[in-house]
């Protein structure tokens, strides 16, 4: 009998072991490129599946880690009881009060189509997929970070189950010092089932995607550079350099193309985006242009990312001006053939101003990031993908601006690569309190 039999007795939901025909499926992470090999996955059906769980690994001398989607996959959680939280799917929205309260399992897709029509948005990346927690818990870039800071700094309060299995509400009132580790720390210091964030105004947001011929990226990315410098700060300007891979699942007129892209969203006075995408318009032309007025729920949209599970190496950097030396050291790193399919410049946070002070995972201080994403769908791909993710990175390093939160980490990273000396001293301490045994184990280890 294996050592997880006992726990199989009190749960609802379902535990799945390497003996289960469904194993391979349910072990998986939905970046594939992260061979995930928890001891056990658990299909938590609800809270009390995740306090007993967890109990049971403090009693036996297990760790539990766990996972909405895996977007975030890394190592860490080899040899965990992995519980998997996306039973744990409510939805409840104070619109008067500006909260929403979802489960760990929600998804940024469903919480923002449930506020359509409330004129609020919560502040999501830009894939749907993603887990409200996974993300607010590693700090969180958003369409929206610029006018109202990151999706870290918008978690108001948090159900967790400790070290210990017993499950309580915290909130900067009851416990301001964990509730600093979480917004960063996330998995390493409780198991979360279920969250409430701050909502945020968004009247008539707008948004959508320019696109242009790879032949016209100078000139449009040297735009881009310019419309950033004045834009208004609730508008929110993203560019790429992207080649679509020749698959099936690219939509057949992408397929196998290469464009320069920038995508724009502003939460109202959309005056202020057109302004700002005039001079990017009139520095190419345009073969797609998909800029509307938008609900919450449309916003994954803007910047379709695959649904189905992807293997993909993520690198990132950071810079604070778009100069002619730092976008001509982009597009030589980017022209073809590369391992890199795609470079996305953000351009961050508006002001020091907008932020939260009691969040781990910082706001970035740099005007802009490269988040680099490179397809490995063979193992083969993986060694030149990895190389050349590290090319980029080493060439951009004259201009890097400080650090991201760890929500823009790759699978290899470590949280040194995100937070500070001090920081991570003071994660270290709170870890200690918390979790002494180490029984809890998130994607970035802090000890
Ligand atoms: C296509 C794509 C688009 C992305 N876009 C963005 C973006 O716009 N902005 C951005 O900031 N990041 C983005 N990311 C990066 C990042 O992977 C996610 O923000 C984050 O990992 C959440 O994804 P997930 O919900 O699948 O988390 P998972 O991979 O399921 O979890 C990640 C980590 O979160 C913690 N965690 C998850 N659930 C719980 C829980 N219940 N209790 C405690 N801890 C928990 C754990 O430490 C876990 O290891 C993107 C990634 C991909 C692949």
């Amino acid at each position: 009998m294996s050592m997880i039999e006992p726990l199989r007795e009190v749960l609802t939901g379902r535990v799945v072991t390497p003996d289960n025909s469904d194993w391979e499926s349910v072990r998986t992470a939905w970046n594939l490129a992260v061979d995930q090999q928890p001891l056990a996955v658990v299909l938590a059906a609800d809270a009390s599946d995740v306090e007993h769980t967890v109990a049971f690994a403090a009693a036996h001398d297990l760790k539990v880690a766990a996972q909405a989607g895996g977007h975030g996959a890394t190592k860490a959680l080899d040899g965990t009881i992995l519980v998997r939280t996306s039973e744990l799917d409510d939805i409840w929205i104070d619109s008067h009060a500006g909260i929403a309260r979802v489960g760990a399992g929600v998804r940024w897709g469903a919480l923002q189509s449930a506020l359509d029509g409330t004129g609020l948005t919560g502040l999501p990346g830009s894939c749907g997929g993603i887990s409200v927690v996974g993300y607010c818990t590693g700090g969180g870039l958003s369409w929206f970070s610029r006018p109202y800071g990151s999706g870290a700094g918008s978690l108001r309060a948090v159900e967790l189950v400790d070290a210990s299995g017993s499950r309580r509400w915290i909130d900067d009132s009851t416990d301001p010092e964990l509730m600093w580790a979480i917004r960063g720390g996330g998995g390493n210091f409780g198991v979360i089932t279920s969250v409430e964030v701050e909502l945020f105004a968004a009247p008539e947001i707008t948004g959508g995607r320019l696109m242009f011929p790879i032949d016209q990226a100078e000139a449009v990315l040297t735009a881009y550079g310019a419309a950033t410098a004045t834009a208004a700060d609730h508008v929110t300007l993203w560019a790429y350099v992207t080649h679509f891979p020749d698959v099936p699942f690219v939509p057949e007129p992408v397929r196998g193309k290469s464009f320069c892209m920038v995508d724009a969203i502003a939460p109202y006075e959309p005056a202020a985006l057109e302004a700002a995408l005039a001079p990017i318009r009139a520095a190419g032309t345009p073969v797609g242009d998909t800029v509307r007025r938008h609900e919450p729920g449309s916003l994954g949209e803007i910047a379709p990312a695959p649904g189905d599970p992807a293997s993909l190496l993520i690198g990132s950097t950071t810079f604070d001006e778009l100069s002619p030396e730092v976008l001509g050291m982009l597009l030589k790193h980017l022209g073809q053939p590369s391992p890199i399919f795609q470079v996305q410049i953000r351009h961050l946070r508006a002001s020091d101003d907008i932020g939260h002070t009691g969040v781990a995972a910082a706001d970035p201080v740099a005007q802009y990031c490269a988040l680099l994403w490179a397809p490995v769908p063979l193992p083969e791909y993986e060694e030149p993908a990895r190389e050349a993710l590290l090319a980029l990175k080493d060439a951009m390093a004259p201009w890097h601006a400080g650090e991201l939160p760890p929500s823009s980490l790759g699978a290899g990273d470590s949280l040194q690569d995100s937070i500070s000396e001090p920081d991570l001293v003071r994660l270290r301490e709170i870890k200690q309190n918390v979790d002494p045994l180490g029984v809890l184990v998130g994607g970035y280890p802090v000890i």
